[in-house]
């Protein structure tokens, strides 16, 4: 079992679970740090392939190319954090895993992420377990009259999330989930979204970005805006509610913390994302280390990157057949593209940057 008390050094190899563009920009990331890469996906046609030292395409729950994926690496972490536990304790027999196993375990999971966030003294929406017909109904009671009903695991970008407004609802949504245990969360009537996007060193450094103000369009993040409306002393309590999940978990990467604003000011934690993350990619250009090098800095070992911000940002998702105006896209700021073959509706195919003086430091 290979240990790790000093950082991977230059020419050592990262390895990344999951190939999608946030692994693709991870490894983007690492090369500039002049270290390798090999990439763990479950399909062929990964977008971080095309850019990485090595790849290795079998299913995520495969022990044996988990094992031969560990052992060729310093040091693995995630772009996609819904590996089977078993497969994250199997893969730690053979590499250092970055973040942990306790991390992926407390986030990958909506009732125990809120129960963990609660502890810590912070504000979430009110929640409820749901295993059952009657649990659904029971929970609705005591909200006042909207909820949404989400499976505890494997959702993303609004997938297993139904919106309720009554005990029936509630209790049909539950049945349409066809057993998958669930939550139940009261409908937080907020003034807007943020987030913060932070690292924890190995040393338990911290570092956290501006927080970003973020629009939806059809459950898909559509921009992020920096700097948000947030006051300065919202700023930075933004900043220690990121901090204290971090030292609680002790957590080395990094990671999410999406935020509802209420309209009364208050902070209330939506979800912890224990990944880079699309509301941090205007970092890339905005500031002095992206929160992809800052992943790559963390898992290595290395000191963490000044986070600092020296322009205002607007960062904008390019999602489906919108790609096929990056001619046009290309001339109004700075474009990536991840590198995806078909563009299917819905489908994150790369996001543009515009920067602007920095207004608000
Ligand atoms: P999630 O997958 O939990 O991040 O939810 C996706 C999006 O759904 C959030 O960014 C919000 O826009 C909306 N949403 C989720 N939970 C709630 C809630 N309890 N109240 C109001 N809106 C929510």
């Amino acid at each position: 079992m290979k240990s790790l008390h000093k950082p991977v050094p230059p020419g050592g190899t990262i390895g990344i679970i999951g190939g999608g563009q946030l692994g693709r920009m991870l490894a983007l990331a690492a090369a500039r740090l002049g270290l390798k890469t090999c990439i763990f996906n479950d399909a062929p046609d990964a977008p971080a392939f095309q850019v990485a030292s090595q790849a290795i395409a079998a299913p995520y729950d495969d022990l044996d190319q988990l094992g031969r994926f560990g052992d060729q690496c310093d040091v693995v972490t995630f772009e996609f954090e819904n590996l089977p536990a078993h497969a994250i304790a199997h893969l730690a027999q053979h590499v250092p895993v970055r973040p942990g196993a306790h991390a992926l375990a407390t986030t990958q999971d909506r009732l125990t992420e809120k129960s963990f966030v609660e502890k810590l003294g912070l504000k979430t929406a009110p929640f409820f377990e749901v295993s059952s017909g009657s649990q659904a109904r029971a929970g609705f009671a005591k909200l006042n009259g909207k909820g949404i009903l989400k499976t505890r695991r494997f959702g993303y970008d609004g997938k297993g999330q139904v919106k309720v407004a009554g005990a029936d609802e509630a209790e049909k949504a539950f049945a349409s989930f066809n057993g998958a245990p669930a939550i139940l969360e009261g409908f937080v009537d907020f003034s807007y979204e943020a987030s913060v996007v932070a690292a924890r060193g190995a040393d338990g450094a911290f570092a956290a970005f501006d927080p970003p103000e973020n629009e939806h369009e059809n459950h898909i993040l559509r921009r992020s805006t920096v700097p948000s409306r947030l006051n300065a002393a919202q700023v930075k309590q933004a900043k220690a509610i990121a901090r204290s999940i971090a030292d609680a978990l002790d957590y080395v990467g990094v990671f999410a913390v999406e935020l509802f604003v209420g309209k009364n000011g208050d902070l209330l934690v939506n979800e912890i994302a224990p990944r880079v993350h699309n509301s941090g990619h205007w970092t890339i250009e905005a500031c002095q280390c992206s929160q992809f090098e800052q992943h790559i800095r963390a898992v290595a070992g290395w000191p963490l990157g000044d986070p600092a911000r020296h322009a205002d940002a607007l960062m904008e998702n390019i999602i489906g057949a919108e790609a096929d105006a990056w001619e046009a896209l290309a001339k109004t700021g700075a474009l990536h593209l991840y590198g995806k073959a078909e563009a299917r509706p819905g489908r994150k195919m790369g996001h543009l940057t515009r920067l602007k003086p920095l207004t608000k430091p």
